[in-house]
């Protein structure tokens, strides 16, 4: 039987916070917040971490905080037009109020990838952060948002690992570079 995942999307697949005045625009009932290419990752990268024989992958993705009705079932219409576009593959969905618990009747049994710890931290299977799955120094510039705008979302804040992936990343790459570029400039 395939093991059961389930994906958040504000965070985790879908770049909200790293847009400009994406929490004014939430404030303001405006659903195109949830538009446009905004993907964290592709589909193609999620399948190298869940591949569909052995992962039965769904969304599991919450409406904003202090919305109204009108503007929650525009919301939950919008994220389904965007996963149909660039997750096609993913088409059980489940769409929930705002809150901090999203256990469902086989929790114990499945995975989530969420971005919000307190949702990780609840939830009673084994829980995942997207930046250790993406990667850290890919995915932290998107989560630099305002403290306070952090709190109100749950948002991980900037982790000390950030740093070590920073170095591990400077001399990784940057010896390579250095190493392609006087090899380029040999040649001419
Ligand atoms: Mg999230």
């Amino acid at each position: 039987m395939r093991k059961i995942v389930y994906l958040d999307m504000d965070g985790t697949i879908f770049d909200l916070y790293g847009q400009d005045g994406w929490l004014e625009k939430l404030r303001a009932e405006d659903a195109e917040v949830f538009g446009g290419d905004r993907r964290i990752i592709t589909e193609e990268t999620l399948r190298i971490f869940f591949p569909s024989d052995e992962y039965d992958v769904r969304v599991l993705s919450m409406t904003p905080l202090n919305a109204s009705k009108e503007y929650c079932d525009k919301v939950i219409e919008k994220k389904n037009e965007w996963l149909d576009k660039f997750f096609p593959s993913i088409t059980k969905r489940i769409y929930r109020a705002y809150g901090h618990n999203k256990n469902l009747k086989n929790s114990e049994n499945a995975i989530l990838v969420d971005d919000s710890e307190p949702i990780r931290n609840s939830w009673r299977g084994k829980a995942i952060n997207p930046a250790e799955l993406w990667g850290w120094f890919f995915y932290a510039p998107r989560q630099l948002v305002p403290a306070n705008d952090r709190k109100l979302y749950h948002i991980s804040p900037p982790n000390v690992k950030w740093f070590f992936d920073f170095i591990l990343i400077l001399f990784l790459k940057i010896p390579k570079f250095w190493v392609d570029f006087s090899f380029e400039n040999a040649i001419i």
